[in-house]
């Protein structure tokens, strides 16, 4: 919908805030992003997404709602549980009843390097939502060479972990910060429900920056993790690294279709 005939008074304590303003919302009403993941972060992301009023959210998850889902993911209800709705389906559901000026498509499907590409059709840029550091070497490589800013975004049982991506030009990737990817993740421990909540604020925000105040230029960029429960911040600088196969030498090997 075009920014003049949007309704104001739902954006007017945003644009109040000095570093949006009008010309900030006219920004973020443009905005079309992709969601890789529907589940913590991916509804928490895109519940700010919606609210905050950008133009297009597509949403791609192949799992179902599941009652032990409840007690982090935002957008689901006991009824989406009962009925197994895909996560994607259950999720644009509650955002279009949170603004019906967003257009939300939802695609239930797996997400690897055979389908990736395509999916950034008309996208600004890939919000991290998976829960797999696999899933994240492949938007890894999909971003880098398709010049997309991204942040890894996770949660590590009751800590927030973010490190934004949106330089790798001159800044490092994720695998200049993690050079290797583990074989087996285990998938079943313990989340912290707040920590979701750090996790998607600090992508949103951090997103949305990059886009009102434009590209930063850097060398390096900071990882952030946040112990909630401890009350307990720690930030490392991570460098590019030089003999980095995937922002360096262009390798994009978890593009290619055995990986
Ligand atoms: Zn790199």
């Amino acid at each position: 919908m075009d920014f003049e005939s949007i309704d104001k008074n739902r954006y007017e304590r945003q644009m109040k805030l000095p570093f949006i303003e009008k010309d900030g919302q006219k920004v973020i009403s443009k905005l079309r992003f992709l969601i890789f993941g529907a589940g913590a972060l991916g509804c928490s992301c895109a519940e700010y997404l919606t609210r905050a009023g950008v133009q297009f959210l597509r949403l791609v998850d192949k799992d179902v709602v599941e009652w032990s889902n409840l007690q982090r993911q935002h957008l689901f209800s006991e009824e989406d549980a009962k009925n197994a709705t895909p996560k994607a389906i259950a999720a644009k559901n509650r955002l279009e009843k949170i603004n019906r000026h967003v257009q939300i498509e939802a695609k239930v499907l797996f997400v690897d390097a055979s389908n990736i590409e395509s999916l950034l059709d008309g996208v600004d840029a890939v919000i991290d939502a998976t829960d797999r550091l696999q899933e994240r070497f492949l938007l890894n490589d999909v971003a880098v060479k398709h010049k997309l800013p991204w942040i890894y975004t996770a949660i590590q049982r009751g800590t927030s972990v973010w490190l934004p991506l949106t330089s790798t030009d001159t800044g490092p990737c994720l695998r200049c910060a993690f050079p290797e990817k583990p074989e087996n993740e285990a998938l079943n421990g313990g989340i912290w429900g707040p920590a979701v909540s750090m996790s998607a604020g600090m992508q949103v925000s951090q997103m949305i920056r990059f886009f009102i105040d434009g590209q930063i230029k850097t060398k390096s960029s900071v990882l952030s993790r946040m112990d909630l429960w401890d009350n307990h911040l720690i930030q490392i600088p991570i460098e590019k690294d030089p003999h980095c196969p995937c922002c360096v030498h262009r390798n994009f090997e978890f593009l290619e279709p055995s990986k």
